[in-house]
């Protein structure tokens, strides 16, 4: 059984610690921080033997050099000469074993161009998205354009709907305040807001979500709706999905 957990980093991040059955030997993805990590594994007498990394952002990859230094751990991630310390690079396609499971690697540019995505199968299936999709948004461009970004979700969604999806961020009370501008009459955003209001109040993760409910809340997953494209209408071009991908996703680096 892999148990997931989320180690909180900086402001807004979750470094996501997987680990199998009670064995004392754990993953992490995308340590920004080693400080948050070391404090965990120190505690619990872990010890770190793999990590997986998204992309390049310093919030994803800033821990590495100490966790190398303390742990040595196998670090798998994308081909990216900036990332230091990268052990293993892979690409769509290609599939790696951590922690007693298959992951598939999905390449899904848009926020950065080396951006990859961990899918393993299994009771439930598990998603490692990094700063591609979020609970109820997606990453800001930074590299890669709509029509990319657009495509990656599009390739996510074609997961089962039980995956958890398991992001890099606590971004879920922002995007569901813009899902309600985006998709406001849908109840089940406003019944999501509610509930990650409670949960964020008691400083509860609102992660991880999974694919099924994203489909129903994430206007980014919605161009295809009549009540998301009217929204976005008032704001852009809405002639085609990537059309209202593109006019909500500069929307939203305006909200
Ligand atoms: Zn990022
Ligand atoms: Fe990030």
């Amino acid at each position: 059984m892999l148990s997931v957990t989320p180690i909180p980093a900086f402001s807004d991040n979750y470094i996501w610690l997987l680990r199998q059955d009670t064995s004392p030997e754990v993953c992490v993805v995308d340590p920004g921080d080693a400080a948050p990590v070391v404090q965990v594994l120190e505690r619990e007498n872990l010890t770190l033997t793999d990590v997986l990394i998204t992309h390049h952002h310093h919030d994803h990859v800033g821990g590495l050099p100490e966790l190398i230094q303390r742990f040595a751990p196998r670090v798998i991630g994308p081909s990216n000469p900036q990332i230091e310390g990268i052990d293993e690079a892979v690409n769509d396609g290609d599939t790696c074993r951590v922690m007693g499971r298959r992951f598939d690697v999905l390449a899904v540019p848009g926020h950065t161009l080396d951006h990859i995505a961990f899918f393993t199968a299994g009771i439930p299936p598990l998603l490692f998205c990094g700063d591609t999709l979020f609970s109820a948004g997606c990453g800001r461009l930074f590299e890669g354009s709509p029509e990319q970004m657009h495509r990656s979700l599009t390739t996510l969604t074609t997961l089962p709907d039980d995956t958890l999806v398991f992001a890099a961020h606590e971004y879920t009370l922002a995007n569901l305040r813009f899902a309600s501008a985006a998709d406001p009459n849908n109840r089940e955003v406003a019944a999501a807001l509610s509930e990650a209001e409670r949960a964020r109040a008691l400083d509860r993760p609102t992660l991880p979500s999974n694919l099924g409910r994203e489909r129903r809340i994430n206007p980014f997953l919605r161009c295809a709706d009549p009540e998301v494209r009217a929204a976005a209408a008032a704001h852009g071009d809405t002639d085609t999905d990537l059309a209202t991908f593109t006019t909500l996703r500069a929307w939203k680096d305006r909200f």
